[in-house]
């Protein structure tokens, strides 16, 4: 089976496991135990020492076979094996735990046929009455395709929760006729370097057909038209085109189409001509559901009260909101025990953090400093082994922590076109999902960048 299948499948039998047992016992014996195989019926578990193996096969052996076999059907006999080079990193940092931190990232890949991520789901959506109509109208949306509310456009500031509810859209369309339907989800970013490269490469036509020949276009993020012109130009014909074979169209943007600038008139009365719902900060009752949910979803077993500080401050933005749990998830699980001022005190360094705007120049000179390769070797189009890599996780860094675009990197380095920018981003993504020297490594990097 594959790892991350059955890392899934492990968490999954963790929780089933936490309405067995009492949480406290959970987490005595499974903080540093963790599976690394299944095959043939047996399934492999790595566990810190001696002690914690007697355990397990002597107490809880039944148990998790049951509790497993709900998930691994063929499941005949479990092996505990004592994993002893692994076990000090263990035990400074629970696997537990590092599994859930980066659960968000290991599980939900993105489709590379739709680009629909199947995290956002209706069924994780919590409605509150900040985005009650916007819920209402994705779900007209999937019942009525192309018929009642065309185009849906969906505005609202940062971290709202768009994206997710138009990715929700394109799941459930799926969900509901299956590959019957067509569906295509697009940043506008990606939209437009796609145009871009297209135009470049003079392959426009199979461009207009990836745009063209589907049932549900999904553009998220429109308000970055502003002053392209001939990104808005090539929509205005898609969306022309989609529409008269009234074929479903949603947009979303951080503010109202009579707002964006720079927009040629014909396209702005287009995204005007069907439905247009504004998405609000959440309400602390929100704020605290979609808490509940993530905490849930991501194993983090956060109590009850500390959702609750963190629903209290922070309070205009989800985004944010959910990267201050993976915060205080991340550092807690260094910590053997904290109090309310030391969350309190976390929550305040996240915030701190998340002020500052980090300067490509900063990331830029950290990264050359910390691999000791000069600025001007990392950007120039060199392709010597020593710098290949330390290229790729500036790239990472200047997406994850500077929040670039793709095509600000790639101009920032010697006008590399964006794919290859996409590419090394993807690699250090996926490489530290498996490679744990790199992910600490990374996270010593992204220390230094925020300080
Ligand atoms: P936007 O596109 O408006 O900037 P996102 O859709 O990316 O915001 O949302 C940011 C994060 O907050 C995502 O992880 C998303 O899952 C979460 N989120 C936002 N709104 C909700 C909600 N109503 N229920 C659950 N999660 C939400
Ligand atoms: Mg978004």
């Amino acid at each position: 089976m594959e790892n991350n299948l059955l890392k899934e499948n492990w968490l999954r039998i963790l929780e089933n496991l936490e309405k067995q047992i009492p949480k406290a016992i959970l987490k005595t014996w499974f903080t540093n135990v963790e599976p690394f195989q299944f095959f043939n019926g047996v399934l492999k578990i790595a566990v810190p020492n001696k002690l914690v193996k007697n355990w397990l096969e002597n107490k809880f052996n039944i148990l998790l076979i049951k509790t497993a076999k709900e998930f691994l059907p063929d499941l005949k006999k479990i092996d505990y094996i004592i994993e002893v080079n692994k076990s000090q990193f263990y035990y400074k940092k629970s696997i537990f735990k590092k599994i859930s931190y980066q659960q968000h990232l290991t599980i939900f890949e993105t489709n590379p046929s739709t680009n629909l991520n199947p995290r956002y789901r209706f069924e994780n959506f919590v409605i509150g009455s900040n985005n009650e109509l916007a819920f209402a109208a994705a779900q007209g949306v999937v019942n009525n395709l192309g018929e009642k509310i065309n185009p849906l456009f969906i505005y609202g500031g940062v971290g709202l929760g768009k994206t997710h509810l138009l990715q929700a859209i394109g799941n459930e369309v799926i969900k509901k006729y299956g590959l019957s339907k067509k569906v295509r989800y697009a940043t506008t970013e990606q939209f437009t370097n796609d145009l871009i490269n297209s135009l470049k490469n003079q392959n426009i036509d199979e461009f207009r057909q990836k745009f063209r020949e589907i049932d549900v276009l999904i553009l998220d993020d429109v308000h970055f038209l502003s002053g392209k012109n001939k990104s808005q130009e090539e929509l205005f014909h898609t969306f022309n085109e989609l529409y008269n074979l009234k074929k479903q169209i949603i947009f979303s943007s951080d503010r109202p189409p009579r707002l964006i600038p720079d927009i040629e008139e014909r396209l702005q009365s287009r995204f005007e001509g069907g439905l247009i719902i504004d998405i609000t900060p959440p309400d602390y009752e929100t704020r605290l559901a979609i808490l509940k949910i993530k905490n849930q979803e991501k194993s983090y077993f956060l109590s009850d009260q500390i959702l609750e500080l963190l629903a209290q401050k922070i309070t205009k933005n989800i985004r944010e909101l959910e990267g201050c749990l993976n915060y205080i998830a991340f550092k807690l699980s260094r910590l053997n025990n904290y109090d309310e001022s030391k969350v309190l005190n976390l929550i305040n360094e996240y915030l701190k953090q998340n002020l500052r705007r980090v300067s490509y120049k900063k990331i830029l000179k950290i990264i050359s400093e910390f691999y000791n390769i000069k600025e001007d070797d990392l950007i120039k189009k060199i392709r010597k082994k020593e710098v290949i890599k330390p290229r790729q996780i500036l790239i990472y860094l200047l997406r994850e922590v500077g929040k670039f675009s793709y095509s600000f990197i790639g101009d920032l380095l010697n006008k590399r076109d964006h794919t290859t920018i996409l590419y090394s981003y993807e690699k250090i993504e996926k490489e530290i999902k498996n490679n744990l020297d790199l992910y600490q490594e990374i996270e010593i990097l992204k220390e230094k960048i925020l300080n």
